[in-house]
């Protein structure tokens, strides 16, 4: 079990292009058996103890205390899991994060090698990730190519919007996996056509907590905020926004409907990550989007520089 979410860890869930529900059964059945073997050696509230225990008094506190071991979170977000040591705890997360960082080193070292500029989108479920990728890879392809790796608990309906648009794409179903990781993305990678001297997007599974914490290979990463949301997301979520690079407010075209204080949102931000960048798009009406693209030019040219500066 991966500690740092609690999803199942090293299931092969890297899939080429459509997900196969009969594989997701059976993910689905081994995440279940992972589960059983930590938590349900005691049945759940509504169920009577059994006849065989001393005493239901006894039982009736074991099982709150076992119950209240599953809830409770101690200290830095993803320290949890019942019948676990501590100790043990930050032994497996590191191990899966160890394992994790270690692939993606690769990874990077590849896209170096194929001149590709790589960026990781993260975001809350909802905030306009795919719209705003087919509208800035539909006029990003007239200069370079441009390859999409697409995440999602289940379903293709995101990577065949990015192929209706022209663009290579690549379905990773990731089953009962809440992110991306590393392994999943080098595989999708060896699907796609060559992207020599281009750039290369992943669009994260929604969720604005674990997939900050797994490294993927990419050269920056980019949260996608929507007005929608509530100012406050940098506070509630301060590892997502202290990992990334730039913080695309989304959906701008909306403020009139809303009672939205960017001023507020970007305070937040930077009150959590003082160097993050900040855009603000629609990725309905393309407002921003001339800002989003010189940002990209000015990541390749710094990423450019870097590696000509490495190599001297
Ligand atoms: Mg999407």
């Amino acid at each position: 079990m991966c500690t740092v979410c609690g999803c199942t860890e090293g299931t092969p869930s890297t899939k080429h292009l459509e997900a196969n529900d009969a594989e997701s059964h059976d993910r689905y059945a081994d995440h279940v058996q992972d589960d059983c073997d930590g938590h349900s050696v005691l049945p759940p509230p509504d169920q009577s103890p059994p006849l065989s225990n001393h005493g239901g008094e006894s039982y009736n506190r074991r099982r709150s205390a076992h119950h209240q071991a599953l809830r409770s979170g101690a200290g830095s977000a993803g320290l949890r899991g019942g019948g676990m040591s501590r100790k043990k705890i930050i032994e497996i997360e590191r191990d899966i994060l160890g394992k994790n960082n270690g692939i993606a080193a690769v990874n990077r070292a590849l896209f170096v090698a194929d001149d590709l500029l790589v960026f990781n989108l993260l975001s809350s479920p909802g905030a306009g990730k795919t719209t705003l990728l087919v509208r800035a890879v539909s006029e990003l392809k007239r200069r370079r190519p441009v390859g999409v790796i697409e995440g999602d608990q289940q379903t293709s309906n995101d990577a065949e919007r990015i192929r209706a648009a022209g663009v290579p794409a690549v379905q990773v179903n990731t089953g009962k996996n809440c992110h991306l990781d590393a392994a999943m993305v080098g595989a999708a990678y060896r699907h796609l056509p060559p992207l020599t001297g281009g750039i290369l997007f992943i669009e994260n599974v929604g969720n604005l907590i674990c997939p900050a914490a797994f490294d993927l290979g990419e050269a920056r990463k980019i949260v996608v905020f929507s007005i929608t949301e509530g100012e406050d997301k940098p506070l509630k979520y301060p590892d997502m926004f202290a990992a990334s690079s730039l913080m695309l407010i989304n959906k701008i075209d909306l403020a009139s409907l809303l009672d939205f204080d960017l001023g507020k949102t970007v305070e937040y931000a930077r009150r959590v990550n003082p160097k993050i960048d900040v855009l603000v798009v629609s990725a309905r009406t393309g407002e921003g989007f001339g800002a989003l693209y010189a940002w990209i030019d000015k990541q390749a040219s710094d990423r450019r520089r870097i590696v000509e500066d490495t190599r001297l």
